[in-house]
């Protein structure tokens, strides 16, 4: 619970302090009025939150445990210092979301989802909430596969 908390402050910051940024310094006109379009977004992101969450938890947290507790996962084939294999890890969660993220583009059934994401008129920090609720739920099966190559606990 604290962990969430942390993150969910992290979280905040970052988005008020890239807000404050993109206010200071716009790369372009805006076409829609910000705060509108910045309280449509969160609510995006909420309600798929929302929606998302329990399938999340029911799914992603017990196959965590099982790998965690297995040792199962990619990283876990070699014999690497923490920093390296945290290193990895991270870049193996990257590569394995722009893998969904490439098939949200090429496949039409994820692209009618994913769409909703590349609508927004003005891209700034909060299109990065802007997203369809059943793409977070389809994306739920691919995350906890893609566990096995980012896992390294
Ligand atoms: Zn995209």
């Amino acid at each position: 619970m604290v962990r969430t908390v942390i993150t969910a402050a992290a979280i905040a910051i970052v988005f008020a302090a890239l807000l404050v940024l993109e206010r200071a310094r716009p790369l372009r006109r805006e076409v829609e009025p910000k705060p509108r379009r910045v309280a449509r977004n969160i609510i995006l992101g909420l309600i798929a939150l929302v929606i998302a969450s329990p399938l999340q938890l029911a799914l992603l947290v017990p196959v965590s445990r099982w790998m965690t507790a297995r040792h199962v996962g990619v990283l876990h084939a070699f014999d690497l210092s923490t920093p390296v294999r945290t290193l990895l890890a991270v870049i193996l969660l990257d590569y394995t979301l722009w893998i969904w993220h490439w098939a949200s583009h090429r496949v039409p059934f994820l692209w009618r989802f994913h769409l909703v994401h590349h609508v927004d008129r003005d891209l700034d920090a909060s299109t990065a909430f802007r997203f369809h609720f059943g793409e977070h739920v389809l994306s739920v099966a691919y995350r906890a596969a893609s566990d096995c190559c980012t896992r390294f606990r």
